[in-house]
């Protein structure tokens, strides 16, 4: 009972300062509450669904995709390297001169377009002809440092942010794309194959050696400074994770074998959908979209979603409670409109008349609001930012409760572990510390930044791991931003994977 107690008090206190709380707002934050029976709830659920996922394909809603990933760089990688970033709002493209153990990144470069809306909607050639030739463009300045044997063709790390049916490190099946893209022609083919025929029609010669989702190219990089990363989470215009299993615990895996005993196993949480804590706009924005019914935990937390998910209910509270008047702001309308971004300048405001909610809710919307109003509008935003950030953690949780699951009287206990673990720090570590300490968790922020542009989120997503796992426990979880997000960590992929002996 007293933890049901707690966000109603909360919510009281707060609603104070806004004369005459619209109903609407009241019954948004009821259905978006998340106490921690919701949370253990969330984390429970996304444990069982990761089991069932790894012990049959089609065991739940997450695919637990093998991506193939048994080793991970260990600094020693040597050469030039170039990197393709295809996911989100922006396409990068990025090469890398890897110097080895000493040097470490020589020089690296990157150039960063934004995918014009079109593409999203275009056919599998024309989107990938228009990355082909920025590829090509940005390939063809190439100098200074940067430097490639004779007679080798340019290695590619390919990130493609989407669910992947991997059939080898450099192959695999597009299965459906999301975030809004609708482009057609690309599920069910190989990606690779389709990239190369591109790649030929320009007259490109270079070769992808690895094709990898942006989680596993961001723990690959994060791995790469440090060795004690087993988890990367994105929380950008979508949202995923990963983190390093053991093959023998992959009932699905039957007699695959890695010389490390491990791989990369990419969840695809955005389809998760078990407890969440859901609104009528939710619903509704989920029917308009264009994959009804599926990526529904994705839809709750990630960047391309928060902003449409308040500008339905502001458009509700204008239409049923005159928020903003006599009359509904006429582009409230429009399908998102409202961005996330748009959703943290305005969380941003500490000014006592809330000048910046009230000339950003004009200049996107043309919705002329007073103080009163104003104050609604960040409450809505709150609500839905606090509830993202608040499940985000709770996925988190999920998974290093089953690493830790799993662990118990293998890991550390003293029963023979199959193969040998090896990486020394969690040996090192597993010594004295019987717990989740060696599980760090990486939270890339990329796409729409949702982690590092919202405070706020950061703070509910780390409020709720330290609910969840006490503070004793969560105070050993180090969640922090990757460095340079999934890019290098690609680059790394085809290092590790290249086909040539760098050791020259
Ligand atoms: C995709 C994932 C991706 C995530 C973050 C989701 O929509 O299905 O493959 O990792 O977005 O970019
Ligand atoms: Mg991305």
């Amino acid at each position: 009972r007293s933890t049901r107690g707690v966000p109603r008090l909360r919510m009281a206190v707060r609603s104070s300062a806004i004369s005459a709380v619209p109903p609407i707002l009241t019954k948004i934050q009821k259905d978006c509450a998340t106490p921690l029976p919701v949370l253990r709830h969330v984390s429970d659920s996304m444990s069982a669904d990761i089991r069932a996922g790894l012990a049959v394909d089609g065991g739940s809603d997450l695919q637990m995709i093998l991506s193939y990933v048994d080793s991970l760089p260990t600094g020693n990688e040597k050469g030039l390297f170039y990197a393709l970033d295809l996911g989100g709002t922006n396409f990068r493209v990025l090469r890398i001169q890897l110097g080895g153990k000493d040097e470490r990144v020589i020089a690296t470069e990157f150039e960063q377009v934004s995918i014009p809306q079109e593409l999203m909607f275009a056919t599998s050639e024309e989107l990938l002809d228009f990355i082909a030739s920025v590829l090509a463009n940005f390939a063809q300045k190439e100098g200074g440092k940067f430097h490639l044997p004779p007679g080798r063709k340019r290695e590619i790390g390919f990130t493609f942010s989407f669910p992947v049916k991997q059939t080898s490190i450099d192959s695999g099946i597009l299965i459906k794309w999301t975030k809004g893209f609708a482009v057609s022609g690309t599920a069910g083919k190989d990606v690779v194959a389709c990239l190369n025929e591109a790649m030929d029609r320009k007259g490109l010669d270079m070769r992808v050696s690895a094709m990898v989702n942006d989680t596993v190219g961001t723990l690959a990089g994060a791995r790469y400074w440090d060795d004690d990363v087993m988890v990367a989470v994105i929380l950008g215009t979508g949202t995923n994770a990963c983190y390093v299993e053991r093959m023998d615990a992959i009932p699905k895996l039957q007699g695959e074998f890695s010389p490390s005993g491990r791989t990369i196993v990419n969840l695809e949480w955005g389809a998760f959908s078990k407890g969440l804590p859901l609104t009528v706009f939710d619903r509704d924005m989920d029917a308009a979209s264009i994959n009804p019914g599926e990526q529904i935990f994705e839809k709750t937390i990630s960047g391309m979603y928060l902003g449409e998910i308040a500008r339905r209910a502001l458009l509700s509270m204008a239409e049923e409670g005159s928020l903003f008047g006599e009359s509904v702001p006429k582009k409230l309308s429009t399908p998102f409109v409202l961005r996330t971004p748009d959703l943290s300048a305005m969380q941003q405001d500490n000014t006592d008349d809330l000048q910046t909610v009230g000339s950003i809710l004009y200049d996107v919307a043309e919705v002329e609001s007073n103080l009163n109003s104003r104050k609604v509008v960040l409450e809505v935003c709150d609500t839905i930012v606090r509830r993202a950030g608040r499940l985000a953690g709770a996925g988190i949780v999920g998974i290093l409760q089953k690493i830790e699951d799993d662990s118990k009287g293998t890991i550390f206990g003293k029963r023979t572990v199959k193969p040998p673990i090896q990486s020394h720090t969690v040996e090192a570590k597993s010594n004295n510390k019987s717990n989740l300490s060696q599980y760090f968790q990486h939270c890339n922020d990329h796409g729409w930044r949702l982690v590092r542009t919202l405070p706020q989120y950061r703070r509910y997503l780390k409020e709720s791991v330290t609910e969840l796992l006490g503070p004793e426990t969560s105070h050993h979880i180090v969640i922090e931003h990757s460095k340079d997000g999934s890019g290098i960590g690609a680059a790394l992929l085809a290092a590790t994977n290249s086909k040539y002996d760098h050791n020259y």
